[in-house]
């Protein structure tokens, strides 16, 4: 049991759930929420962020497992920091975005889409068509913002973009407060409106609609980046950073993928379990394939069995592929017949014998309701708690001891 579940709940996980669906969560809402994409969601992209970074380090995890985020906060040491949002989310997509512009000084920021892919797009491979939104530099005006020689720079600033203004608070005390330059508004360069580009109102660059066709390959994973070099958004004087695709796995109705292996859970009946039986699978790029269980070989409830190269194709070698893993679930009968039991006996191994002793006691037996007994528990711990000040309160003991 965990303390409280504010960050799984803001990750939409549950408490118990693996590292892989940390990420997947992370990733999926990172970029959902980036400011990039969602200006007006700064706050919602931190508390992911925060989430992500508690959860996904082990030992925090574990103290706030224990004693939710007020233990974190006492824990001292690094317990109580947290990295900021953009610098957590370029370490987790390597380099995207800022991560980038910190390696080349002049390249434009990346842009990062997640693409959604059923798990047959990733056994049969697919080339998926994406239109897009992206900043290209005006060909009219070539980026300039205006007609040639149009555009001059800010005489004001100087071209800086920012001016420096001298206040005096008192004899001999003089106060230096920069402000973003009033003439060219930060801009360090100024045209005259008339002078002005039609086509990109003086913005240099426009909105471009672009078809863009994604190969997505046999064997490729979930969080896989398929990279545009040079197709994120353009920037007058930059070179532009790439346009980076993050395919996103969805969960399929019937195979569950681990690595190159597919898992398949398999219901059969008792009599198949008991007497052997053949099942049609109906693999991911539409073919039946069929297994059998010959006579006299006995399924067990929960037994995994596997066939050979009928898992996933492998990255770049899709000839090899995993191993689909079935796990069998028996559908036991809830009734049986009483009358058939004596010929049902027969056929079964014979039924060990049972010594009961003379002063056993005969007990009821129950079905298990997990939530009950948790309920109970409360219920017993309340009892006591009461106890202490009310010692004639004991009615609640007497029934469950
Ligand atoms: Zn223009
Ligand atoms: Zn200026």
């Amino acid at each position: 049991m965990v303390k409280e579940t504010t960050y799984y709940d803001i990750l939409g996980v549950k408490p118990n759930c693996t590292t892989d669906e940390l990420k997947k969560a992370y990733r999926k809402l990172a970029l959902k929420y980036h400011p990039d994409k969602n200006p007006n969601e700064g706050e919602k992209f931190k508390q992911i962020s925060q989430a992500y970074e508690v959860l996904s380090n082990p030992d925090k995890r574990r103290i706030y497992d224990q004693g939710g985020e007020q233990a974190l906060k006492e824990g001292g040491g690094s317990g109580g920091g947290f990295s900021s949002p953009m610098d957590l989310f370029d370490m987790f997509f390597g380099g995207g975005f800022s991560g980038g512009r910190r390696r080349k000084e002049r390249k434009g920021k990346d842009v990062i889409h997640q693409l959604s892919v059923t798990l047959e797009e990733l056994y049969c491979g697919t080339v998926r068509k994406l239109a897009l939104q992206k900043n290209v530099i005006c060909e009219k005006c070539e980026g300039r913002g205006g007609k040639k020689g149009a555009v001059q720079t800010c005489p004001v600033c100087r071209g800086s973009g920012m001016q420096v203004q001298i206040q005096q608070l008192g004899p001999g005390m003089i106060q230096q407060i920069q402000t973003v330059c009033c003439e060219c508004r930060g801009q360090k360069e100024i045209v005259d409106p008339k002078d002005r580009c039609k086509v990109c109102e003086g913005r240099k660059i426009v909105r471009d609609r672009k078809i863009l066709e994604v190969h997505v390959d046999k064997g490729m994973v979930d969080g896989q980046k398929i990279v545009f070099s040079g197709e994120g958004d353009q920037e007058p004087n930059l070179e532009p950073g790439d346009l980076i695709i993050v395919l996103d796995e969805k969960e399929h109705g019937i195979f569950k993928r681990s690595g190159n292996d597919l898992i398949l859970r398999m219901n059969i009946e008792l009599v198949e379990a008991l007497c052997g039986f053949q099942k049609v699978i109906r693999t991911l790029d539409e073919r039946d394939i069929v297994i059998t269980v010959m006579p006299g070989e006995v399924t067990k409830h929960g037994e995994v069995k596997c066939v050979l190269n009928e898992g996933m194709p492998m990255y770049k070698n899709p000839f090899e592929k995993g191993q689909l893993i079935v796990q069998f679930i028996v559908n036991f009968p809830s009734r049986v017949p009483p009358e058939l039991i004596p010929a049902l006996e027969n056929c079964l191994p014979a039924r060990p014998r049972v010594e009961i002793p003379e002063l056993a006691e005969e007990c009821q037996l129950m079905d298990f309701v997990p939530e009950q007994e948790m309920r109970r528990d409360r219920q017993r711990g309340n009892a006591y708690d009461e106890d202490d000040e009310h010692p004639g309160l004991n009615r609640v003991q007497c029934a469950t001891s």
